[in-house]
């Protein structure tokens, strides 16, 4: 924390200024001086030229990424620039600059600014070259997945045993498999289409689609695309039931759409998820497990609201105590929360898949304890 050598030089001024409001050094603070110095990493062998840092952040424009993270500009401010929370720290009112002109930010909440790479170091909690691998997966990795899901949402529809699957888990509308773009991996048919797509083998191994001896990595798995990754639930008894692929879990489910509730359901698992999606609680996200992380947590925390957490109510307690732990947690942030109870042994999933409907579960919801 704290402000840092790039913050200081950073100057951004809002509004009307007797100066033109400028960013006194429009570079990373890890490209050397403006006076056209190639960025060298300390102690690696590998140079990388200033070249190859504009490129990259030409390739990702800031604001963009921004907003895949989940970021939304509050208020337009003149030439261009915008206002909002800041993603870096718990932040009340609008305090987060982005210049998407120059592709720079400054918070005057936290004190800090800078590029593209800046933010993703520090939102990312990362160091200058793990914050350039991360952007440069992303690049690379987001139209390769963008490719994977439209495959597997193909998939669905021929393969019998996924829709009988997806009726047994209570999924049974068109509009919710749109909406969630459900697809299936039956296995043995990714690897073949990917590469006659002119996909190179070690890409999409280190995109963790395909295994280190080349067989596609989901089989027989429902498919979920997530914002940087892709879930797989086996269809078959015999597997692991939950997969990821390589690289984080990212933030919460569908929060785009939830965040504006005032009141907002959070659940463990994606087919909770779609039940309470398909029965019209549109105001539901889910963090795929009860463990959330930083990112997952700073959202639920970014405005007023009430979180209705409704974990699984397991034989063992594990969910319900886990629900206590956040609760107490969110608590401290000025977030209100409700403890839903479900009946023993039941998850909203199959709550739903054993007859409950929409009425019952509003009734649930009114009578969850603070
Ligand atoms: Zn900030």
């Amino acid at each position: 924390m704290g402000t840092t050598a790039t913050a200081q030089r950073v100057l951004l001024v809002e509004g009307r200024s007797h100066r033109p409001a400028l960013f006194t050094d429009p570079h990373h603070r890890c490209l050397g001086s403006h006076r056209g110095l190639p960025y060298s990493a300390v102690r690696d062998k590998k140079s990388v030229t200033r070249q190859t840092l504009d490129d990259l952040k030409q390739q990702i424009p800031l604001m963009g990424y921004l907003q895949a993270h989940d970021w939304h500009p509050a208020r337009p401010l003149s030439r261009g620039r915008w206002m909002g929370l800041c993603p870096l720290h718990t932040d009340r009112k609008p305090s987060f600059l982005v210049d998407p002109n120059q592709n720079l930010f400054y918070c005057y909440g936290c004190g800090r600014g800078g590029d593209v790479i800046r933010f993703a170091e520090l939102y990312h909690q990362v160091k200058f070259p793990q914050a350039l691998a991360l952007l440069r997966q992303w690049r690379g990795a987001e139209p390769l997945l963008q490719e994977v899901a439209r495959f597997y949402g193909v998939q669905l529809h021929r393969h019998g045993e996924a829709v009988t699957y997806l009726y047994q888990r209570g999924v049974r509308s068109l509009e919710l498999i749109e909406h969630m773009r459900i697809g299936y991996a039956p296995g043995g048919c990714l690897r073949g289409w990917l590469t006659q797509l002119g996909h190179s083998l070690p890409a999409l191994r280190q995109a963790g689609l395909v295994t280190g001896v080349g067989y596609d990595a989901y089989v027989r798995r429902i498919v979920f695309p997530l914002e940087s990754n892709l879930y797989g639930r086996s269809v078959s008894a015999s597997a692991p039931p939950h997969r990821f692929l390589p690289g984080a879990k990212g933030g919460l489910y569908a929060w785009a759409q939830a965040q504006s509730y005032p009141e907002v359901i959070l659940v463990e698992g994606l087919f909770d998820y779609a039940v309470l999606w398909q029965a019209g609680f549109h105001n539901v996200t889910c963090s795929l497990g009860t463990h959330l992380n930083a990112r997952q947590f700073r959202q639920l925390c970014d405005a007023p609201r009430t979180v209705y957490l409704t974990f699984d109510a397991d034989p063992h307690g594990s969910g319900q105590q886990a629900a206590q732990g956040l609760s107490q947690r969110l608590r401290e942030q000025g977030i209100d929360t409700r403890l839903v109870s479900l009946p023993e042994g039941d998850d909203p999933n199959s709550f739903f898949v054993q007859g409950g409907n929409a009425q019952q579960f509003q009734s649930l919801l009114e009578a969850a304890r603070p």
